[in-house]
């Protein structure tokens, strides 16, 4: 009997025992390809990296610990810094916390927080999007769209207002560009601030590209500069949730640099840190901080282990070492050949409907009927399935399902770290196919 409390309680998972590069092995000496960056779109330059290692070492030398209220740290102002030089204009300042749910509570938090410096505390509604994930504390909750993960909780949760979320395989017209389609998708915040009236909303919050539940749909073109409009003109604050699809995972720094539309507030976490320690972080535009400074000169946060000086260090080298081997650069070439050899494999399978993402954050919706698009039966729990086969077959993937009351299929989500070689991609691409072959024919 285990005492730690696993998600699927009467059943314990495999022991990890060491991780390198991509591959993780467990106690039993079976190894698995790693091919979600640790389970969850973490791990970013991969397992073990000695570099890595070495800085949380030397900072475990120097200073473990000391409170944020009462020091800053090195590595703290030295991360801000190497941020801050890459962020979209104006993004300067940054909060620190230990995660992405974190991250975005802060960010509710603040967004709050400006409205009443500002004299206008009836600024309070959040819109957000269905089919949306921002972790699983009660304020993320609240503004999550991934029914199934918020409903058991909801008469816990903040109201919040829901559009629909820009989602192309299912949204997008017959025949209609994909410039139309962003327009036509940003104009839902139009009409929900309309129904709202602007006075009453505080900030409008989406991911720039959506991971955990729908297995990686990103934005179309023109639809995060026409929802920054929209937010300019009627004043409200555009928060980024970019805890998944950041820190270089669709092939920039931050995903958003693609779309050349700059939020208020960016939240980040996963790939910051790489894994190698808890760690998140906002990104928050100069304006809110003067708004700040010259009204209440404080903000209304605290987490005991913000700026944490080891976790600060290990993301310090984690961003380094994503600048000194190119990663970038890296991750648009290796998502390009991942999305070939997808496409190649998986373009004509009766069951895969759509193949889509960024860089190295691509997804694949799997569905009962490719010309109709229906999706599988959420009872048969498909991705879920292919998850515990694809473990069998020594491969991790992410599996998102049964979404939205089962109405919109099953999807797979593939972010590999960053330093993923040729032949890891192929070997990914046989043992998914192998996969969802066994998964199927078990299922169906
Ligand atoms: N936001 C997004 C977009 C996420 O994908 C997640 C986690 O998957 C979160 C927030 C929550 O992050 P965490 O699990 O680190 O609290």
């Amino acid at each position: 009997m285990t005492h730690v409390l696993h998600r699927k309680l009467g059943k314990t998972p495999p022991t990890v025992v060491h991780a390198e590069g991509l591959w993780l092995r467990d106690s039993e000496g079976r190894t698995y390809l790693d091919a979600v960056s640790g389970g969850a779109a973490v791990s970013a330059i991969g397992h073990g990296d000695p570099r890595v290692q070495a800085a949380i070492d030397a900072q475990l030398a120097r200073v473990d610990f000391a409170h944020n209220s009462f020091f800053t740290n090195e590595p703290a102002e030295a991360l801000a810094d190497h941020l801050a030089e890459r962020a979209p204009g104006g993004l300067s300042r940054v909060l620190y916390c230990s995660g992405g749910s974190e991250a975005m509570e802060a960010a509710l938090k603040l967004a709050r927080q400006i409205w009443i410096e500002r004299g206008r505390p009836e600024k309070r509604t959040i819109i957000a999007r269905e089919q949306s994930y921002h972790g699983g504390t009660l304020g993320a909750l609240s503004i999550g769209g991934n029914k199934p993960r918020s409903m058991p909780f909801r008469p816990m949760l903040f109201d919040t207002r829901f559009i629909e979320p820009c989602y192309a395989y299912r949204y997008r017209h017959d025949g209609e560009s994909e410039a139309d389609y962003g327009a036509r998708a940003a104009a839902a915040l139009e009409r929900m601030i309309q129904k709202e009236e602007a006075d009453t909303v505080a900030a409008f919050v989406c991911e720039p590209v959506v991971g955990a539940t729908l297995g990686c749909a990103p934005a179309a073109a023109g639809y995060l500069k026409r929802i920054r409009e929209i937010c300019d003109h009627h004043d409200i604050l555009l928060i980024f949730d970019e805890v998944m699809c950041g820190a270089g995972r669709t092939g920039y720094t931050f995903a958003c640099e693609e779309d050349a539309a700059t939020p208020d507030i960016l939240a980040m976490a996963k790939g910051l840190g790489g894994g190698y320690q808890p760690i998140g972080a906002l990104l928050v535009h100069d304006r809110l901080v003067d708004t700040i400074v010259s009204g209440s000169g404080a903000l209304l946060q605290g987490f005991t282990y913000m700026a944490h000086p080891v976790a600060c260090a290990a993301a310090l080298r984690v961003q380094q070492i994503m600048v000194e081997d190119g990663l970038l650069e890296r991750v648009r070439d290796k998502g390009e050949l991942l999305r070939r050899r997808l496409e190649a494999t998986f373009g004509q399978h009766p069951h895969v409907g759509d193949i889509r993402g960024r860089g190295l954050f691509l997804g694949m919706e799997l569905v009962e009927d490719r010309s109709t698009k229906a999706p599988f039966d959420p009872r048969l729990g498909i991705a879920a399935r292919l998850k515990a086969v694809a473990m069998d077959e020594g491969l991790m993937v992410y599996p998102s399902g049964g979404t939205v009351d089962g109405t919109n299929g099953d999807h797979v989500l593939l972010a590999p770290a960053y330093t993923v070689s040729d032949e890891e991609i192929d070997e990914i691409v046989v043992r998914l196919s192998r996969s969802l072959n066994r998964t199927l024919a078990e299922a169906v």
